[in-house]
């Protein structure tokens, strides 16, 4: 089923988590371990994130370097599809532009079908760790606008060089950000470009995570004035430890909010940080959930612990 006609079909704010694949070379149940305890909330569905290759120098005889190209995570594609499997629950792959030629996105989105997954995610992708700004790959898509372009000519039956074939029917979803993307110059040119991804056929938007929930109800309003009228699922993750606390902002581009941050101030081990993160998630979801969002989206980072925790409270 679609994640657009869960959201429809929705009489109150539904429950759903990202996990990431695990790293190469283990086995599947360390995906499960992860989905088991969460399942009592009856999650909708259930994102798996995707990641593309990257570069890493091995040492060689005589101090030599060789550069060689790895993936930390592979199989997306694979667990969406045990996910379906095991679980019965609507599984949503991410979907990047970065290493994919339109030919590769066509080959992905056929195999997608094949296996009954109905829901992308469709995302540009960040730029290599090598790379300084992002880099679409020869004969690919520069941003995900024209990834998602191209699944909505599938949908109609349009394939790549204008060969008709029978229509795809993928929901589509997009990201979003209420603290706006960093290479965004600023927020009206972010949601312009957010408008531009609704109009060529995101049927609803998820956002980066955020910590403060008026950052989330200004962006709402901010796309409703520029006419994005598409379900803006708030996207949530607790913090669980010290290193959060300046990988977060770092990393994601996001501001902590100062009573949070005060909080945190206090805290003198990783267990203090988890219970401040837990109480925080908990606090954040109720005040979602009040305010009749659709759905809130947790990004486990395949930990689930703490999001069983603030789930526990809510679903
Ligand atoms: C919910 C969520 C899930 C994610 N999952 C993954 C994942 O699984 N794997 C992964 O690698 N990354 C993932 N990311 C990270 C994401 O790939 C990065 O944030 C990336 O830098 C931007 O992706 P996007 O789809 O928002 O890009 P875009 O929508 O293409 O936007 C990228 C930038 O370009 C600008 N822009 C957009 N269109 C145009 C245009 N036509 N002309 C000029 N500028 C334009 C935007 O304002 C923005 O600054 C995820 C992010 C979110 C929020």
């Amino acid at each position: 089923m679609k994640v657009i006609d869960h959201i429809n079909a929705a009489k109150e704010t539904l429950f759903s988590f990202e996990i990431l694949p695990p790293l190469k070379g283990k086995s599947i149940q360390s995906i499960y371990n992860g989905i088991d305890p969460l399942m009592e909330f009856k999650p909708k569905f259930i994102n798996v994130t995707y990641h593309r290759e990257e570069y890493v120098y091995k040492k060689r005889n005589q101090g030599l370097l060789e550069k060689v190209v790895i993936r930390k995570r592979p199989g997306t594609v694979g667990i969406c599809a045990a996910i379906m499997h095991k679980y019965h629950v609507d599984a949503v792959p991410h979907l990047i532009c970065g290493g994919f030629s339109k030919e590769d996105t066509e080959n992905a989105l056929i195999d997608l079908q094949f296996l009954g997954i109905d829901n992308v995610l469709a995302l540009r992708g960040d730029p290599i760790k090598t790379e300084a700004t992002f880099n679409p790959t020869e004969n690919g898509h520069r941003y995900a606008s024209e990834l998602i372009e191209q699944i909505k000519n599938m949908n109609c039956g349009n394939y790549i060089d204008e060969v008709k074939l029978e229509p795809t029917n993928f929901c589509i979803g997009a990201a979003g950000y209420p603290e706006k993307h960093f290479e965004a110059m600023n927020m009206e040119t972010d949601l312009k470009y957010l408008k531009q991804k609704v109009e060529t056929g995101a049927d609803y938007i998820v956002t980066q995570l955020f910590y403060d929930n008026n950052k989330y109800f200004d962006f709402v309003a901010k796309c409703r004035t520029a006419g994005i009228n598409v379900p803006i699922i708030p996207g949530l993750k607790p913090i669980t430890n010290l290193r959060h606390i300046s990988f977060l902002p770092q990393f994601f581009h996001i501001d902590l909010p100062q009573e949070l941050s005060l909080e945190l101030l206090k805290c003198k081990s990783d267990d203090d940080v988890r219970n401040v993160g837990i109480e925080w998630g908990i606090h954040q979801s109720k005040e979602l959930k009040k305010s009749g969002v659709p759905c809130i989206h947790y990004y486990t980072m395949s930990n689930s612990s703490e999001v069983k925790e603030i789930a526990s409270e809510l679903f």
